[in-house]
């Protein structure tokens, strides 16, 4: 496979909480569940701690073994669980979270796996491209973000509303009926999404946060095939600055109403050899 990618913080000056690694048969993206200000946790650790440690764990597991991506996934939480479960109280839910795409290639295959809202998208060369995206969390938060799009971004009710939804969703994070994200739980591997296709069925891949794939889940500006192109012809930094131009555009959140005006976003092209 040949790898390109991009991935802009929210903001410069604020860590970017996605992870982005490859090598040249594994990709591994995760988006940190953002934590907002005015939350208290008895873990003492940083999402972008998490997402990184968890996403270079993924990452060298995945050169080193063979094994179903669930079962190296489960193996990855496990070990991130041990690296802080004596200094901090992991029983609570406070711990930090992330979505997780892994995709490998094995001789003549594509695995992938998928658990929370990042996008992978395979292009099979069909006019429609397959797009696989683990839709737990929008089916769970839809009902209850009707306040917070209603207010103004940028605004402290808007804040203010936005740590309650937070707070809200909490309630339902890995938990059956609920959404499952990679956190302190080995089990939410057995919940994440996966296949397999042959690799001489697909053109190119492209893997995206919620924050990159918004060009199209949310903004509209292009379909999914447009995206294709545009990662390929322009390459994963053009997307994002689209989406940036986009959330420009509209800062308090009035045309597409969100409950945070920029986000990390990162865009991952990915030529596959057949
Ligand atoms: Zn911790």
């Amino acid at each position: 496979m040949r790898v390109a990618f991009a991935s802009e913080p929210a903001y410069p000056d604020r860590p970017n909480e996605d992870f982005i690694g490859a090598t040249a048969d594994a990709v591994v993206l995760l988006d940190g569940a953002s934590i907002p200000p005015g939350f208290t946790s008895a873990c003492s650790h940083s999402v972008r701690w998490y997402s990184h440690t968890l996403g270079s764990t993924l990452l060298a597991e995945m050169t080193q073994s063979a094994g179903p991506l669930p079962e190296l996934l489960a193996q990855g939480i496990k070990h991130v669980t041990s690296l802080h479960d004596f200094t901090c109280d992991l029983t609570h839910g406070g711990s930090p979270s992330a979505t997780v795409i892994m995709l490998r290639q094995i001789a003549d295959r594509l695995d992938w796996l998928a658990l929370g809202d990042s996008t992978l998208i395979l292009d099979t060369g069909a006019p429609e491209p397959m797009v696989i995206c683990d839709d737990r969390l929008e089916q769970v938060a839809a009902p209850h973000r009707t306040r917070l799009d209603s207010l103004p971004g940028r605004t402290p009710q808007h804040a203010e509303a936005r740590r309650e939804y937070v707070e809200t969703l909490g309630a339902y994070r890995n938990r059956d009926g609920g959404f499952w994200v990679a956190s302190t739980d080995p089990l939410a591997a057995d919940q994440a999404l996966t296949g397999t296709i042959p690799t001489n069925q697909v053109h190119a891949a492209a893997v995206l946060t919620d924050g990159a794939a918004d060009a199209v889940s949310r903004y509209r500006l292009i379909a999914w095939r447009q995206l294709l192109d545009v990662m390929t012809q322009d390459g994963p930094s053009a997307l994002i600055r689209r989406v940036r131009e986009a959330e420009h555009s509209d800062p308090h959140g009035e045309r597409w109403p969100r409950s945070k005006t920029h986000d990390d976003a990162t865009a991952v092209n990915v030529m596959v050899h057949g």
